[in-house]
């Protein structure tokens, strides 16, 4: 049932028009830093000791086919996402209730807690934080004949180092280019065409956001040095050219000066002055200091990162600095599966607590698939059977509080996968139901190569918003919105047989929609 919503797609090229195509593609993106830098697999090392080459991201061929009714759900929703994860991350004592349930059980939402914790004794110093979010969606076709027969259901929803927005501009871009150069053949211009072609605006808007925050600092805490974002990145990053873009639009449209700093060197380059402004001192710029006015998190999401106390420290140093954080602690946690689980459970009262107005909140939940707790409530229980049965954990993926890809249990590894496991460690995951996207053709290239195939897309859509905490005796009571607004989207593909999207992760690939009313 599902194979028959898009129509045949792409065409098959002959060797000449794939020859065609490739060369443009492959050009365009380096000339556009539609890049990444290779995995040692498809560059060993040794041929590149300094890390100095870039190759074309994962890119599919043809921009995927997409329902424009189903893009246009994703996006009107986006400002009340925006508005519901602040408003959580704002909620302390609703949002330590759910941390609470995960503290014994996971010690990264422990250590996380902690850092909060301790900055919250001393009184945070910052009160205006900015998210850079993204909500992420796969189609979910619907068995009734209805006109809502296909509708988007949500993935996750990212709080901390949403990426590829730089790059998502650019494949939009790609797949614009290609065709206007002739290199989608002829009979695919009813579907491939100026109207359905679906530029993002990721790049401005991300950079937009990231420009207002710096400029809310630069106003209300008057810095007494020049001012700086700071972008907080990995050291070893492949996904590089994604944030420059960021970077550069900044410097350009802006006129804001951004560093990148690696995690792992927080304590050595920056440190805190009189009220505990955050000062950076690049080793490159002899004794030059700049003050940050926001610490963009590319970094610093995955337990992996913290390998020692030290780490920890570093967390806990930029937390409870004045800089404005993308993200603060608390939103960071919001961003947790637990919480997506805690308001999308079948009957969930939460919603309410957080979006008032009704309409906005029932547009909301129609894009909430069912996702369950295994925990030993009463929801949590009867998901145990589910999980524990290999039929019906078919239709399931288990996820741990974790970001950034390979972390989930797929359909029947579930059952085996929970019998290795304490039965005390079980309220650490969530089982959500999986959404079961329609298929469709395309090609990805992806290390040098073309892989053709049935491909299935997820789309993710941002939302830029800067708020203000209000603090009541020390705790963090509601907030008010300065900014809210959707910033651009991401169309991630990768092959239908694989349960994993990530790009990063060496499953996907970056796509970009070609809309279509079906
Ligand atoms: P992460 O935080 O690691 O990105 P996600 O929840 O996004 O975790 O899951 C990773 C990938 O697994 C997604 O990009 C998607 O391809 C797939 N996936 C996750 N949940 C579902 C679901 N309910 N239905 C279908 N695919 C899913
Ligand atoms: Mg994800």
């Amino acid at each position: 049932m599902t194979n028959a919503v898009y129509p045949p797609y792409p065409p098959i090229l002959t060797q000449a028009e794939q020859e065609y195509l490739l060369t443009n593609l492959k050009d365009w993106s380096i000339t556009h830093g539609l890049a990444v830098r290779p995995t040692s697999a498809y560059v060993a090392e040794d041929l590149d000791p300094a890390r100095a080459l870039a190759t074309t991201a994962p890119v599919t061929l043809f921009p995927s086919l997409f329902p424009r009714s189903c893009f246009d759900q994703a996006r009107a929703v986006s400002q009340a996402y925006s508005e519901l994860y602040s408003a959580i991350a704002a909620d302390e004592e609703w949002l330590g209730e759910i941390v609470k349930e995960l503290l014994e059980i996971d010690d990264f939402i422990e250590n996380l807690w902690k850092v909060h914790l301790a900055v919250k004794k001393e009184g945070y110093a910052q009160s205006l934080q900015l998210g850079l979010f993204r909500s992420d969606y796969m189609v979910h076709v619907s068995d009734s004949d209805s006109d809502s027969r296909l509708s988007v259901k949500q993935v996750e929803f990212n709080t901390i180092a949403s990426s590829f927005g730089g790059l998502s501009s650019q494949v939009a871009s790609l797949h614009r280019y290609l065709h206007s150069v002739d290199a989608y053949p002829e009979v695919t211009s009813l579907l491939i065409n100026d109207a359905s072609l679906q530029s993002s605006g990721s790049v401005p808007q991300l950079a937009s956001g990231l420009a207002k925050a710096h400029r809310a600092y630069v106003k209300s805490d008057k810095p007494n040095r020049p001012a700086c974002v700071l972008f907080l990145v990995q050291d070893v990053e492949r996904n590089v050219f994604d944030q420059r873009h960021l970077e550069y639009t900044l410097n350009t449209d802006h006129g804001v000066r951004t560093f990148r700093l690696a995690f792992s060197r927080v304590l050595q380059d920056t440190s805190l002055g009189h009220d505990r402004k955050l000062i950076y001192t690049p080793p490159s710029l002899s004794g030059k200091q700049w003050e940050v006015s926001v610490v963009y998190f590319r970094a610093g999401y995955a337990p992996t990162e913290y390998n020692s106390q030290r780490d920890w420290d570093a967390r806990r140093h930029i937390e409870r600095s004045a800089a404005i954080k993308c993200p603060g602690i608390l939103t960071h946690l919001a961003g947790s599966k637990k919480v997506q689980q805690v308001l999308a459970t079948p009957h969930s009262p939460h919603l309410a607590r957080f979006l008032h107005d009704k309409s906005a909140a029932d547009k909301l939940l129609a894009t909430f698939a069912p996702i369950y707790p295994l925990d030993e409530s009463e929801a949590g229980l009867e998901a145990r059977k589910l999980a524990t049965d290999p039929q019906m954990a078919q239709k399931y993926v288990l996820k741990p509080q974790r970001e950034g890809g390979g972390n989930n249990i797929y359909r029947s590894e579930i059952p085996g996968f929970l019998q290795s496991l304490p039965k005390t460690k079980w309220p650490a995951y969530i089982l959500m139901e999986m959404i079961e996207p329609p298929t469709q053709g395309n090609a990805i290239f992806r290390n040098g190569e073309v892989q053709s195939g049935e491909v299935i897309c997820e789309l993710g859509v941002y939302g830029a918003c800067l708020w203000r905490d209000k603090v009541e005796n020390g705790v963090v009571k509601g907030r008010g919105v300065l900014e809210n607004f959707e910033a651009g989207y991401l169309l991630r593909t990768k092959g239908a047989g694989s349960s994993e999207g990530g790009v990063a992760a060496g499953f996907g690939s970056v796509d970009s929609c070609c809309l279509l009313d079906l």
